[in-house]
């Protein structure tokens, strides 16, 4: 049965493989954007996950358009990469509150319908340097540190209402998130990947549409990396 999927910045990168993957087995989803077009076959809402009213008003259009979300994928994402001592309180507290608090106001929103449905899939998209860490990135690296306590929280909360949560931590994936590394930078990164490439995007999708299958129902708490063997050793 096509169930009711959200995808928050699914209008490109990761997100868009993601929403795709999940249509392609015929479940009916939504994807975020902020003023872009929306891929046909794919129901586009307006919302910033910075704005707890836009996320209010995106849920209830989904909710009148393709039914309550059952599998939400909090995938919305920046990075603002500086160096700490250079690293404003702006900068910090600005990835923060996309990437952290945003995942927060959608979980929030999203579980809603979930408990009176007894049963639904949280799953974020954190990172493999949330786990190691990364120089230049102490905002973007802490949010997404913050997603495994938070989903791992929603995973001890909700379990009791088969609702399961929890983390994917992607290694590096080719998207305009990553082109605008400098190339010594990526050279470098690869010689750390023993799978020696950059991840496609269908293949993080692979990994989120696992998750909210019948499969992986007993599967929460979970940080599961797919990240070439990046990160291994956590
Ligand atoms: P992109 O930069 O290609 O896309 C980011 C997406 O997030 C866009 O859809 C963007 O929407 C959306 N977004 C950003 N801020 C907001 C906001 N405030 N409200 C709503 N939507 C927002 O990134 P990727 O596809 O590469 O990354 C997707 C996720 O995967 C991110 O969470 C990222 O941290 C994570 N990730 C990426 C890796 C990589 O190597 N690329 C590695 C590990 C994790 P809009 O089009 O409106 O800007």
């Amino acid at each position: 049965m096509a169930r009711s999927v959200l995808v928050t910045g699914g209008n490109r990168g990761i997100g868009l493989a993601i929403a795709s993957a999940f249509a392609e087995q015929g479940d009916k989803v939504a994807v975020t954007h902020r003023g872009s077009e929306t891929p046909p076959g794919l129901l586009g809402v307006k919302c910033d996950v910075t704005d707890a009213e836009q996320v209010d008003a995106a849920f209830a259009e989904i909710e009148e358009k393709q039914g309550p979300v059952e599998i939400l994928v909090s995938n919305a994402g920046i990075t603002d990469d500086t160096l700490l001592l250079r690293m404003s309180e702006e900068q910090f507290t600005r990835v923060l509150d996309a990437n952290l608090t945003g995942a927060f106001r959608v979980a929030k929103r999203a579980s809603r319908g979930m408990l009176r449905k007894r049963w639904g899939r949280l799953i974020f998209i954190s990172s493999v340097v949330g786990l190691s860490g990364s120089a230049g990135q102490a905002n973007y690296a802490a949010s997404k540190a913050g997603l495994v306590g938070f989903s791992r929280s929603l995973a001890r909360e909700l379990g009791s209402r088969n609702i399961t949560s929890n983390v994917i931590t992607p290694g590096f994936v080719a998207t305009e998130m990553t082109d605008v590394l400098p190339d010594d930078r990526k050279e470098q990164i690869l010689g750390q990947v023993p799978l020696g490439r950059y991840a496609d995007t269908a293949e993080i999708a692979s990994a989120v549409t696992f998750l909210a299958s019948d499969s992986a129902a007993y599967i929460t708490g979970a940080v599961l990396p797919v990240d070439g063997g990046l990160g291994m050793g956590h």
